[in-house]
């Protein structure tokens, strides 16, 4: 073991202060990595604050982790001293259960073993994320990045990159197909371009009106604003897929409404109170579906990096200092995020 620098919580109300933890010593099969960026997720927010049941105190979040090897393992071979690398939502899991064998280790039968605030079989404690200088993983977790890429900008797609891109890959979002994306924070400025970068028709529904001329840079053909009923109406039963990322409750019934017969919203925004029930005769009028998705993995992860770098995908960042954390948590609660907050981690020293 040995200490590393790092912020945590020490309650659902205390701000993110300075803490000291201990990373493991490098295992035969393990990459040690020096944190140089780390995006902030609103998942970083729900379980720093405890509205998510489970956060364990002291916390140290961080999921969207980019970084340089600074040394590996006896075994490890895909991976050497000085490649930039990225982490993302998960560094184990128990890989022999069917999902797990499918490349699909974030529905892992024994629970995906978390970046931050998981069971750490290493240590006998919790995992702790990336708001910090340096941690050290299992091979099979580390994710290669491309050289030449602005590595700060990167950094979201390890968490909002695939959040996204998974359920516009599963549902099959191209060419021919209307798409919506609903809110444009770090999740939706995500969705807007890899929906454009896939070929579809994509539309992003947004509270904010004064975001709209980004979302049409970014790649969206139409922007709604989904507080205007009329807005909204004009786009009845026209969609193929929406992709929903609303960090907060709200009625989905409007969206369904948009939905095409045999058409899904998928969820991937987590609010800590249930959305309010939806309609029924909305879903079983036109056979409609509403469906969730969570991250993706490993393979996937490393596919949609893949098809960022050849797309020239980044995120739309702002760059802060580690001592910023806490005003960006309160910009996020705000909306006011353009597009992803990334963590300079050369200023935690
Ligand atoms: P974010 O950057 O804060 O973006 C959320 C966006 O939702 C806001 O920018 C805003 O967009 C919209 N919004 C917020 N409050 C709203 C309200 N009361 N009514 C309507 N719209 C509202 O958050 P994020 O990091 O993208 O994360 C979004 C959610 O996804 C969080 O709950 C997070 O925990 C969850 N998440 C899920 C997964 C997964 O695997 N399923 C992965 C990562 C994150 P507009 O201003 O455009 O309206
Ligand atoms: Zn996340
Ligand atoms: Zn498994």
């Amino acid at each position: 073991m040995s200490k590393t620098l790092a912020y945590a919580a020490q309650s659902p109300t205390t701000p993110l202060a300075p803490f000291s933890l201990d990373r493991r010593t490098p295992g035969p099969t393990d990459v040690e990595i020096e944190i140089l960026f780390c995006g902030i997720c609103h998942s970083d927010l729900h379980t720093a604050r405890g509205e998510w049941p489970g956060t364990v105190y002291p916390v140290v979040p961080g999921h969207e982790i980019v970084g340089r090897v600074t040394s590996v393992g006896s075994e490890v071979t895909r991976f050497a001293p000085g490649s930039n690398v990225g982490v993302g939502c998960l560094v184990d899991s128990c890989r022999t259960c069917a999902n797990c064998k499918e490349g699909l280790e974030q529905f892992c039968d024994a629970g995906m073993v978390g970046t931050y605030n998981a069971p750490d079989k290493h240590t006998g404690g919790v995992t702790y994320g990336g708001y910090s200088k340096r941690i050290v993983v299992d091979q099979d977790f580390v994710l290669t990045i491309a050289d030449g890429t602005h590595l700060p900008a990167v950094a979201p797609l390890l968490c909002a990159g695939i959040t996204l891109y998974s359920p516009l890959h599963h549902w099959k979002a191209g060419p021919g197909k209307k798409v919506g994306i609903v809110g444009l924070g770090g999740l939706g400025h995500m969705g807007v371009k890899i929906a454009h970068a896939m070929g579809a028709h994509t539309v992003l529904f947004t509270t904010s009106a004064n975001k709209v001329e980004d979302a049409l840079r970014m790649g969206a053909n139409e922007v709604v604003i989904s507080r205007d009923e009329a807005q909204m109406t004009a786009h009845a039963n026209s969609f193929d897929l929406i992709v929903n990322t609303v960090a907060a409750a709200h009625n989905l019934d409007p969206f369904i409404a948009l939905l095409k017969r045999d058409a899904t919203m998928v969820l991937v925004g987590a609010p800590d109170s249930p959305h309010p029930s939806p309609g029924v005769f909305p879903l079983i009028f036109r056979r409609r579906s509403i469906a969730g998705s969570l991250i993706g993995g490993i393979a996937e992860t490393q596919e949609m990096l893949d098809f960022c770098n050849q797309h020239g995908i980044v995120s739309d960042i702002e760059l802060i200092s580690i001592d910023k954390i806490n005003e960006a948590y309160d910009r996020m609660l705000k909306s006011d995020v353009k597009y992803r907050f990334v963590i300079d981690m050369s200023t935690l020293r």
